[in-house]
């Protein structure tokens, strides 16, 4: 990446920026790859990983629940570890830049919830939270579960199996939370993609809803993807080194362009 790259895009997003726009934020397991949470494509990736990646079907969850938060507890372990990293506090710090003139939405894959410990309020979470739980019989909401279990699977009061409220594979993302998305994406003056390789559906179309709009369309990953030849800026970088640089080039340009 070269410093006038990153200069030129960031003015490029202040010169965009005017009363009525939005700012979007598209996110992917890559922005939290530098926690320690592995992805699911690249080195490192749970794809290498097949029995964790169980954990993800939706059919293992009713055949075999038992088995299936066996190895859904590896994942609670990892992520009561996990901190927010340097490109989530960025992206903490773009919203308070931005908020009290403009709009910043984050649309995110992860189930972390790592944007909101970071601090940022408007979070479109496309496949849910492994952080919330409900009920599969009543669908009772369970906000808390130890992360200790002493029995698997945990059951609710009613006796029906809990699990986390995210999208499994084999499930579809929440019709209201992707028309949100959806409106967000045709809303965009800006748009960064970052740390997704957009294999998955239908996340891997906003950048098009965006682009078809005449946003700037901007993305971070240090490897290519097929958004890479269209967007007006393609950083291969790492989410945690040049987020907290761009935020920082913005935090200058903005402060002259609202002075002015
Ligand atoms: P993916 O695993 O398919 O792709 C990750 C992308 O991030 C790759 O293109 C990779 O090059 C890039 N990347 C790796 N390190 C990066 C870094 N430091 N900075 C920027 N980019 C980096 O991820 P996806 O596109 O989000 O799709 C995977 C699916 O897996 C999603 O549906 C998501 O729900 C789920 N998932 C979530 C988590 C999480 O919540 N943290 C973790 C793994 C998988
Ligand atoms: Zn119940």
């Amino acid at each position: 990446m070269s410093e006038s790259q990153l200069e030129l895009c960031a003015r490029a997003i202040a010169e965009r920026l005017g009363p009525e726009s939005a700012v979007v934020v598209l996110t992917g397991a890559g922005l939290s790859a530098e926690t320690g949470l592995p992805t699911f494509r690249g080195a490192g990736g749970l794809l290498n990983a097949p029995e964790l990646l169980e954990a993800f079907t939706a059919d293992l969850l009713q055949r075999a629940p038992r088995l299936w938060w066996e190895v859904f507890q590896r994942l609670r372990e990892l992520l009561s570890e996990v901190r927010p990293s340097p490109a989530h506090i960025a992206l903490s710090d773009l919203e308070a830049l931005l908020r009290p003139h403009l709009r910043l939405v984050i649309i995110t894959q992860n189930v972390d919830g790592l944007h909101q410990a970071a601090g940022n309020r408007r979070v479109l979470e496309l496949h849910g939270s492994a952080r919330r739980y409900y009920c599969t019989c009543c669908g009772r909401a369970h906000s808390f579960l130890p992360e200790h279990l002493v029995e698997l699977p945990p059951r609710c009061a009613c006796g029906g199996v809990i699990r986390p409220a995210v999208v499994l594979f084999g499930e579809v993302t929440p019709e209201e939370v992707w028309q949100e998305a959806y409106a967000a994406a045709q809303r965009a003056s800006v748009m960064l993609v970052v740390g997704t390789s957009l294999q998955v559906e239908p996340a891997a179309s906003l950048p098009a809803v965006a682009l078809y709009n005449r946003a700037l369309v901007i993305e971070i990953n240090p490897e290519t993807t097929p958004l890479s030849g269209a967007a007006r800026f393609s950083f291969r970088a790492f989410a945690s080194h040049l987020l907290p640089l761009l935020v920082e080039r913005l935090r200058g340009l903005l402060r002259q362009k609202m002075a002015s």
